[in-house]
């Protein structure tokens, strides 16, 4: 009885594991095959996201515009500098990662033409389009506070940051070497100091990840290592976090771990020889100087400068979109996604993964000359990292409205049900039952 019922349920696992097998092999054939032509600017997360998307709804004539030999998977770098991942990992060489027959163009684009449908590249020529999708990512500003780039190069300076791919693995030597320096004690304990900037940025929640990563490792090395450091996050806002419901479980915690906070606080220059970031207190305008021994900066960030002076952006230089629709409001055939628009959401990739699908039915409903769908509601996540293993899942859309996939009470079948205590249980049985099962067979 027992081995009817395991080969019943095999053969069965095998016709669905087939049936998708073909439905996914099909899929693309079965699209309506469309001849117009998209370039894409960009081969980061929103790029090569809307390029494969566009390649699997039948559109073969794409192309992609990025100068880069090498894709570089950003949100690695946070457990890079936390010592959980290597920095190799991050990176892709480009030709690898480029949708199958798109075509690649290995220059950077510096002009725009929309009323005629072209972009000009670097080296002068230009690539027409029928259909244009702007993912050229946002640019760090590393010049914008003094001192920065001096103590990012400076081998022993103490200032490190996640935020670029050659300074990510700083973050985690530095902070072993402060951690393991025997002149820090209880009572003279290593300062380390953790800075947010006043620009927008990339995944606002990787400025405060890798200090609660880093005050993890200590925790985990005992209570002389955890009291032998004093961790301050210092940002512009008033609070932990852009949405209320996380930023008061973040701030419980940082009271509960002993981490300091000063609020309304902004980095503007680093002193590095002497080891002293100045920051302003922005309350009363008056500079402050705090000494560390470890400084974890988030740089400036701003609209790509090529963007800046085209006239498909707003006065502040992002691309200016419908927030639903991703279309830009100025051309009709552009579209835009990812961390270079005027969207009011937070920018990270979690948010490209629900844009990316509204960006490619959108160019389709185009094409067919049918009214746009708005269906791009602001969701981005954070997955707030707060210790080595435990993730704090922030999901929101436009406005700080929650959006969370798990969801208890809110939440759409079977999501309500997954993730509860019992739930997660009665899952376990049933895969070790399977598990043994097979075993058994
Ligand atoms: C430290 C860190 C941690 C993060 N953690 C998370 C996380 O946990 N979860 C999350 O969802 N997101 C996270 N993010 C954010 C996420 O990586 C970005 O939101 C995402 O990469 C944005 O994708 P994009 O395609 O818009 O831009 P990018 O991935 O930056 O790609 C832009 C591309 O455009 C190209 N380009 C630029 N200028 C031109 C030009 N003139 N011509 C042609 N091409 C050009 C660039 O070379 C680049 O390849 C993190 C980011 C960082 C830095």
């Amino acid at each position: 009885m027992f081995t009817y019922v395991a080969k019943t349920s095999l053969k069965a696992a095998a016709g669905v594991t087939v049936a998708t097998g073909v439905y996914i092999v099909t899929y693309p054939y079965l699209c309506k095959q469309r001849s117009e032509k998209v370039v894409v600017i960009g081969g980061g997360t929103a790029g090569l996201g809307v390029a494969a998307m566009l390649q699997n709804e039948g559109m073969h004539n794409v192309t992609i515009v990025e100068p880069s030999q090498v894709h570089y998977y950003q949100p690695l770098w946070t457990l890079v500098g936390g010592g959980l991942a290597n920095g190799k990992d991050s990176e892709k060489p480009m030709k690898d990662v480029i949708p199958k027959g798109t075509e690649w163009i290995k220059k950077r684009v510096e002009g725009f033409k929309p009323e005629e449908n072209q972009v000009t590249l670097d080296d002068g020529s230009t690539v027409n389009y029928d259909y244009l999708v702007v993912a050229a990512g946002m640019q760090t500003d590393w010049d914008a506070i003094p001192g920065l780039q001096e103590g990012l190069a400076k081998k022993d300076s103490g200032v490190v940051s996640i935020y670029d791919r050659n300074t990510c693995e700083k973050t985690w030597n530095t902070f072993n070497v402060v951690k393991n320096d025997p002149s820090f004690t209880p009572s003279n304990p290593a300062k380390f100091l953790f800075s947010f900037p006043p620009t927008t940025l990339k995944c606002a929640g990787a400025p405060q990840k890798i200090m609660w990563i880093l005050e993890d490792t200590l925790r985990q090395e005992g209570s002389k290592a955890r009291e032998s450091a004093n961790l301050t996050f210092l940002t512009p806002g008033g609070a932990m976090f852009g949405v209320k419901h996380y930023s008061d479980k973040l701030e419980k915690m940082r009271v509960e771990r002993g981490v300091n906070a000063e609020f309304n606080h902004k980095l503007i220059s680093i002193d590095v020889p002497n080891k002293m970031a100045t920051f302003m207190n922005l309350k009363n305008n008056t500079p402050i100087q705090k000494s560390y021994d470890m400084l974890h900066v988030a740089p400036h960030m701003s609209a790509p400068k090529f963007l800046r002076n085209s006239p498909i952006v707003d006065s502040n230089g992002w691309v200016d979109v419908c927030k639903t629709t991703m279309q830009s409001t100025k051309y009709k055939n552009i579209f835009a996604l990812g961390d270079c628009t005027n969207t009011p959401n937070s920018k990270t990739a979690a948010a490209i993964t629900s844009q990316a699908p509204v960006v490619v039915h959108n160019i389709e409903r185009s094409i067919d000359g049918v009214p746009l769908d708005g269906g791009y509601t602001g969701y981005a996540s954070c997955p707030l990292v707060i210790a080595k293993n435990q993730v704090l899942l922030a999901e929101f859309g436009y406005g700080g409205k929650l959006a969370e996939t798990f969801d208890r009470k809110n939440g759409k079948w079977p999501w309500k049900y997954i993730g509860t205590e019992v739930s997660c249980y009665i899952f376990h049985r049933l895969v070790r039952f399977i598990y043994v099962l097979i075993k058994i067979v």
